[in-house]
């Protein structure tokens, strides 16, 4: 699931690969974080800071316990996602990412071999993404930025940070931080991976009673009968956003994307807790970043703001100085229609009364463009006797089939089971 993950202590073989990620998003974000905010020009999409950190340090980078280089991709643009777009408070972003070099790692769910990894406090995930779609979030960074700002309320991916790390003997690690899209502060009973397409979108039902964090799909969807409950207001409002969101989708020609549903149900409500419990077996005591003397940082913007990352009370604050998590709703995301309810969106009835659920929704994986689907459509061709039936339909058909599967699944959209025949 998800929400659960093993903590990565110095002995894990991706702790060199965390460190550096985490060091040089540290650095890179409170360099960039100092500057003096100034309208974006369109250099400002395609521009590219390099860091180069090796264990001596040097003006620009302090010393680290590894050698690598560090990329940072737009970071005037995603400053200004975070902070106005995504109304991240920029310390906090930076403390929850950061301040104790502890992620959590979930391996690699899904068949791209992406990994994921939570930041300690679970309100962020860096996903490693594959060289195709670093290159594809860039050569369309701008259409993002703008639908982004055309649509506060989207309900795609929130990307809060493009990066890259080399590692000396040459290999390069891509990755994004994103919005997670689950609540530390709930825990999630059901989730779905819902595409609107039905072939081969079922996760054996046996399996799933054993597994209860489970990732569900679409005909699982179907076979259990579910819908999303929603009055007449929250449904209008959801589905013209997945109506414009998937047009977004179509015209940047991606597919294969998902609606990611997490379902809460408040009658459970945390009785479960089993990321608590897993998060307090490990404990791993992980040492800081090797720093040189504050002082050789002087006053300078960054040194105030590297000291300020490391108080302790801001740690406290922001529940960051135990292993446990926060028991409530960090209320960031209570200026978005879909994330205001203990961030998410809760369930109404048909007079716009509440119910007892609540669901955190998003769209997920937006990054593969037709080209690299068809790619690996050839390879799965390849492996599959059934190859006519994976077969993708064009980003049209995809988006299309994609918008009306969620208007259907909504309470009263006469049900997805007309999509077990397409
Ligand atoms: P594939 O291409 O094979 O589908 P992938 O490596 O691109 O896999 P995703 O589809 O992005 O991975 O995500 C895989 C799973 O990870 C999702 O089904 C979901 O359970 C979880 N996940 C991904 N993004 C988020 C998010 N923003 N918030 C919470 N969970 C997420
Ligand atoms: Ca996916
Ligand atoms: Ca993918």
């Amino acid at each position: 699931s998800p929400l659960v993950g093993n903590l990565i202590g110095e002995n894990h073989v991706n702790y060199v690969l965390m460190y550096n990620m985490l060091t040089g998003i540290r650095i890179a974000v409170s360099r960039c974080q100092a500057k003096i905010r100034r309208p974006l020009t369109d250099e400002d999409f395609t521009a590219r800071h390099k860091y180069s950190f090796d264990i001596i340090g040097n003006e620009l980078t302090p010393s680290a316990k590894y050698d690598f280089k560090f990329k940072d991709y737009a970071p005037f643009v995603f400053r200004e996602l975070r902070e106005d777009s995504f109304q991240l408070d920029p310390a906090d972003y930076l403390l929850s990412l950061t301040a104790k070099y502890i992620l959590s790692e979930l391996g690699s769910p899904g068949k791209s071999g992406s990994f994921f990894y939570f930041s300690r406090d679970y309100r962020f995930i860096i996903k490693t993404i594959h060289h195709s779609e670093h290159k594809y979030l860039r050569s369309i960074l701008k259409d993002y930025y703008r639908h982004v700002k055309e649509n506060p309320h989207t309900l795609l991916s929130r990307f809060y940070g493009l990066h890259r790390v080399k590692l000396p003997h040459g290999r390069k690690i891509h990755f994004v931080i994103m919005n997670n899209l689950f609540p530390a502060h709930k825990d999630i009973h059901e989730t779905y991976d819902l595409k609107g397409s039905t072939v081969g979108r079922l996760y054996p039902e046996d399996k799933a009673q054993q597994t209860p964090r489970a990732v569900l799909k679409d005909l699982n969807w179907i076979n259990r009968n579910k819908s999303l409950e929603l009055g007449p207001e929250k449904r209008a409002l959801l589905t013209e956003q997945l109506r414009r969101d998937s047009e977004f989708l179509k015209k940047l020609w991606v597919m294969d994307y998902s609606l990611l549903v997490g379902i809460h149900n408040m009658q459970r409500g945390n009785r479960d807790n089993v990321r608590r419990n897993t998060l307090k077996v490990f404990s791993p005591s992980v040492p800081p970043i090797r720093r040189k003397p504050a002082k050789s940082y002087g006053s300078s913007p960054e040194a105030m703001a590297m000291r300020r990352a490391m108080r302790e009370s801001d740690l406290k604050r922001l529940g960051l100085d135990t292993l446990q998590l926060p028991e409530e709703d960090t209320g960031d995301r209570q200026h978005f229609i879909f994330y205001q309810d203990e961030g998410g969106l809760q369930a109404t009835d048909e007079q716009n009364e509440s119910m007892d659920t609540i669901y955190y929704l998003g769209v997920i994986d937006i990054l593969t463009p037709y080209s690299t689907f068809k790619k690996l459509e050839h390879f799965w061709k390849g492996l599959s006797a059934d190859r006519h039936k994976i077969s993708p339909v064009p980003p049209t058909e995809y988006a299309d089939r994609f918008f009306s599967f969620m208007k259907s699944i909504m309470r009263g959209g006469g049900g997805a089971a007309r999509f077990k025949s397409e």
